[in-house]
């Protein structure tokens, strides 16, 4: 199995595709839907995300496990430092190795409920992701990637910092980076810039198109940060139409891919909400087809 790394090397640019943890049978169905159709597009990877408080653990390594074993698909498993012991993030990445799952996207997780809230780490747990990305290479053969913050982590005091942190992720053992999603492409390429003069570590924007109005709401939320006024205007100018809502997030959604890429990203990582619909719209818009 090709590490990560090689995959984004030798698919430039490469897309991916993040999924999350279905919640029931329905929500299992809509969630390897979206699976299937995706997987005709040849991502470099897939990612499923892991649950605030670790709530979704089991459901992270099965869903991962499955990909691995039934598709033809390279899975990404995220994991966090949330409520959790050293022993038990031991445990989790040992069952992820059982099932055939070498890829970890390292993270240190947010307070339950609250991405600004005050960090406290498990008393026999770790405190920062790039403690984590250290723990998962010292288990054995696993490739470790980590999150990135274009427009500034929220609990952090500046951009330097940022820098800093991912500098110190990369000189832990991770070999690449996914983004929070990006509403300013500027931002973006400001980080990938000054990262790139400091290491070699490939840093992969994410994506997402705005399908509801509701969405706005709710990525701030999980990202503490508002959306760029512009975006939040282009959208609420046509509030009262759900279908031209989305039309313009799928549009905003492919500027801002098209300029990244234009620019040298490596490549598009999608956040589908395990759908393929929207995702597969900006992908056809940005001709990444295979
Ligand atoms: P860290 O790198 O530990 O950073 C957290 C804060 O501490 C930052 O302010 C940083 O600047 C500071 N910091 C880091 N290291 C040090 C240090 N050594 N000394 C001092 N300060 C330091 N959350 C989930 O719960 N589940 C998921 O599946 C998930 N997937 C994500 C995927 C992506 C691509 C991204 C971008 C985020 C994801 N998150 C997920 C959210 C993430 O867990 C939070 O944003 C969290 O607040 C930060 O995680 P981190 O790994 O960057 O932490």
């Amino acid at each position: 199995v090709a590490s990560i790394p090689a995959r984004l090397a030798e698919s430039r640019p490469s897309i991916s595709f993040e999924f999350f943890p279905p919640r029931d049978d329905e929500a299992e169905a809509q969630l390897w839907t979206a699976v299937r159709h995706l997987e005709r597009l040849h991502p470099a990877f897939v990612s499923v995300t892991y649950g605030a408080g670790g709530t979704t653990q089991d459901r992270t390594v099965r869903v991962t496990g499955r990909i691995a074993d039934e598709t033809t698909l390279t899975p990404l498993a995220h994991l966090t430092c949330v409520g959790a012991s050293v022993r038990q993030l031991r445990h989790v990445v040992g069952a992820y190795a059982a099932s055939g799952v070498r890829n970890i996207l390292a993270l240190r997780g947010d307070p339950p409920g609250d991405v600004r809230g005050a960090w406290t780490p498990h008393p026999e747990g770790l405190d920062h992701a790039d403690h984590l990305v250290e723990l998962i290479r010292g288990l054995g053969d696993f490739t470790v990637g980590v999150a990135a913050f274009p427009d500034v982590h929220p609990a952090s005091p500046d951009l330097d910092h940022d820098v800093d942190v991912l500098v110190r992720k990369a000189d832990a053992g991770a070999s690449f980076a996914i983004t929070q999603m990006v509403f300013d492409a500027d931002s973006y390429l400001r980080l990938r810039d000054r990262v790139a003069a400091r290491r070699d570590l490939p840093i992969t924007p994410g994506l997402m198109p705005v399908t509801n109005l509701r969405q706005i709401h709710r990525m701030s939320e999980l990202m503490g940060t508002p959306l760029p006024p512009a975006v939040v205007a282009r959208l609420e100018a046509v509030k009262d139409d759900p279908a031209a809502v989305r039309a313009v997030g799928v549009e905003i959604a492919t500027e801002i891919g098209r300029r990244m890429l234009d620019e040298g990203a490596p490549g598009i990582h999608f956040i589908t909400m395990n759908r393929s619909t929207a995702t597969l719209e900006v992908h056809d818009h940005l001709a990444l087809g295979p």
